[in-house]
């Protein structure tokens, strides 16, 4: 009897999915996260593009045989609802679903700049201002290629991934805040670090707040930044596979101790590296 009932619940479900593919979409997404829409069930193939904002996702990317497409809402932006444009290619239906962007709760906390910046002054305060708009320019400007690099699921960079600060907060000293967008996880100076996935290293440049860095381009405007290094043992435009070893970690720059911070960059917007793991992440053990 069991059996039966089983049976028929299974055979329900291939109805309903077998009928038409489906669009999973979020209601909501928060400032500061990224937007994952991707495709299910047959048929999902004839899904051709899908657009956000303004910016088109094409060709999508498939991950075990689902199209994907993912966005940054950047830390900032205006709340309130926006439209997902997709397309199918047979040109018979454009489906438009709505996300509303939520506010994301920006916490501060005071952070000490390291006396090799000038310390809590104000000249150590200008010269991390400075500093981040100087090195921002450079980075907001490395190319990406156009086509995608990657194919199996991002990691994290180190063995074992602690986390030590999360995303979106701000940090103040004096008059200067900082937002933190990116993720801190714990490794003593000389923790090997490895690539998240593979891709071109686009950049490999000593900075003043960042410290040594390293990007990773995985094409189509993703990339990863790994910040705060000791050494790097990568040169820029070299092609690396998932778990190439990148550098050791360290605590040059604007960091008042050693640890690894990592970006993730989607089209110029850094998201929240957590959620993005959530969607493109291996299964991985992660610590708090
Ligand atoms: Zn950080």
């Amino acid at each position: 009897m069991l059996f039966r009932f089983s049976f028929i619940l299974l055979l329900v479900s291939c109805v309903s999915f077998s009928s038409a593919y489906q669009i999973v979409t979020p209601r909501e997404v928060k400032q500061g996260d990224p937007l994952h829409v991707f495709v299910i069930g047959e048929g999902k193939e004839k899904i051709f593009s899908i657009e956000f904002d303004g910016e088109k996702r094409w060709p999508l990317v498939y991950l075990e045989t689902n199209p994907h497409a993912i966005f940054g809402i950047p830390l900032d932006a205006p709340l309130g609802k926006k439209q997902i444009v997709i397309t199918d290619i047979t040109a018979t239906s454009t489906i438009i679903r709505e996300v509303n962007i939520t506010g994301r709760p920006k916490p501060q906390a005071q952070f000490d700049i390291p006396k090799k910046l000038g310390g809590n002054t104000k000249k150590g305060e200008a010269t991390v201002t400075s500093g981040i708009t100087e090195e921002n320019q450079i980075l907001n400007n490395l190319e990406s290629s156009s086509r995608r690099l990657w194919s199996e699921r991002f990691k994290y960079p180190l063995v074992r991934n602690v986390v030590t600060d999360t995303y979106g907060y701000s940090r103040v000293t004096g008059g200067t805040v900082v937002s933190h967008k990116g993720l801190d996880l714990r490794a003593p100076v000389g923790t090997r670090v490895y690539a998240m996935n593979r891709g071109v290293v686009r950049l490999v440049r000593e900075f003043t707040v960042y410290g040594n860095t390293v990007v990773i381009d995985h094409g189509q405007g993703l990339q990863t930044w790994y910040m705060h290094l000791n050494k790097t043992n990568v040169k820029e435009g070299a092609m690396v596979e998932r778990g190439t070893f990148i550098g050791y970690s360290g605590d040059s720059g604007y960091a008042n101790g050693a640890h690894l911070h990592i970006s993730v960059r989607i089209s110029g917007t850094s998201v929240d590296p957590l959620m993005f793991m959530r969607y493109f992440g291996a299964r991985q053990r992660l610590q708090y």
